[in-house]
């Protein structure tokens, strides 16, 4: 087998191939609606596309409020908001860093717990230990698109008297049972943004059934303003425009071709890396459909002879964009220097997965030639594993 590209072998991509790239509808498919938009003029709070999206959204999701909003971030902010949380809030560290921030926008206190290693998700033993006397809340992720354990994490905020949250940012297309992620716990919450499966370039939506907290979302996203300017309460301009809901639409119109795609390509993925020693995956639970909105390996330096950092200089020599996704976790991050040491020793899980994990590409669109290259790479460095080690070290 030849040499990987590190090791002086020709690279494989001579032109890069990025980790993701946003599948958008055609543009034959938008022009009409996007010229009916900057004709009339109506660009934002108009009852029209984002009306239209959140109809056709709360159809797709089965639940009976989509709400949008300009981004995820925002969401989860008034999301919380509008459920008037206080005190601690029990959420995972192995996620986005915008899943912290909606809490710490909020006043209050990020209490992480530990994932579990085979599905890098929150863990509900870990989830339970953590909560106190002053937890109102528990904020699930559903992490690389995969579902968490809702049914585990639900009863035991109903148990406790808690409410639910689901970041929901990489999940919209999400099944479990056949049921769409976006309709469990009190709230969910999905992010549109470019490195998503459903794109509106920026956006999100939130995802209820509780038409009080629909209510207060919607006139959050506005500044508070129930339609008089008398604010009910400080809110946000958290709108999402009409040029956005026209390309969410149409994207959501593709959603489940594209879902089916990325669910071929990394069946194919994992059939090409099947002999390759070193690597594991995340692993997903009974019966749920992941967006692999990541498509994320598990880098065991043990077995490979190569560690997660090593392997992803490598892969860059040979023209492959990765990232490791999430590192560091939140714990470990300066915006959450406070907890980070009460946090460390509770979470071991979580600093195994940050420190081993790897996305590697995965997009809608991307070609079955495209991922056997990737495979082809990949098998190259493993091969050459301690070698490779040693030349990503010196570089
Ligand atoms: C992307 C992401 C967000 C933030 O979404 P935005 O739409 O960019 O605000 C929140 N949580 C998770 C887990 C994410 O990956």
């Amino acid at each position: 087998m030849d040499k990987p590209a590190i090791l002086g072998g020709a690279p494989i991509f001579k032109d890069p191939i990025p980790i993701m790239r946003p599948t958008l509808p055609a543009y034959d498919e938008l022009e009409s609606d996007l010229r009916t938009v900057l004709s009339s003029g109506m660009l934002s709070n108009v009852n029209r596309y984002v009306a239209q999206f959140e109809r056709e959204a709360e159809a797709y999701l089965g639940v009976k409020h989509a709400i949008a909003v300009s981004s995820c971030t925002s969401g989860l902010i008034l999301a919380m908001k509008a459920m008037g949380l206080t005190g601690g809030v029990v959420l995972p560290s192995f996620t986005f860093s915008a899943t912290g921030h909606a809490l710490v926008w909020n006043g209050l206190e990020p209490v992480f717990a530990d994932c579990d290693r085979a599905t890098h998700q929150l863990d509900p033993e870990r989830a339970a230990e953590s909560i106190t006397e002053d937890t109102s809340a528990i904020l699930g992720a559903h992490m690389f698109g995969s579902p968490c354990d809702v049914e585990a994490l639900t009863a035991l905020a109903r148990s406790r008297g808690l409410a639910m949250v689901f970041d929901a940012a990489h999940a919209f297309g999400a099944k479990i049972g056949g049921r769409p992620v976006g309709s469990f716990g009190d709230v969910e919450v999905f992010s549109l943004s470019p490195t998503k499966v459903l794109v509106s370039a920026e956006g999100g939506m939130v995802a209820t059934g509780d038409d009080e907290l629909a209510r207060k979302v919607r006139i959050g996203r506005d500044y508070g303003n129930p339609g008089n300017y008398n604010c009910e309460f400080a809110g946000l301009n958290a709108r999402m425009s009409e040029l956005h809901a026209v390309l969410g639409l149409h994207s959501l119109r593709h959603l489940d071709e594209n879902v089916a795609a990325r669910n071929r390509l990394v069946a194919r993925y994992k059939k090409n890396l099947s002999g390759v020693e070193g690597i594991a995956y995340q692993e997903h639970l009974p019966g749920t459909l992941s967006t692999f909105k990541d498509f994320s390996l598990i880098v065991d330096e043990s077995r490979m002879g190569v560690g997660r950092d090593e392997f992803a200089k490598a892969l860059a020599a040979d023209g492959i964009g990765s990232r490791p996704y999430f590192d560091p976790p939140l714990h470990r991050q300066d915006a959450y220097a406070q907890y980070r040491a009460q946090a460390e020793a509770r979470l071991p899980e979580t600093r195994y997965v940050a420190e081993h994990a790897l996305s590697i590409p995965l997009f809608s669109h991307m070609s079955e030639q495209d991922v056997d290259a990737v495979s082809e790479a990949i098998g190259r460095i493993a091969a050459h594993g301690e070698a490779v080690g040693a030349a990503a070290r010196d570089s």
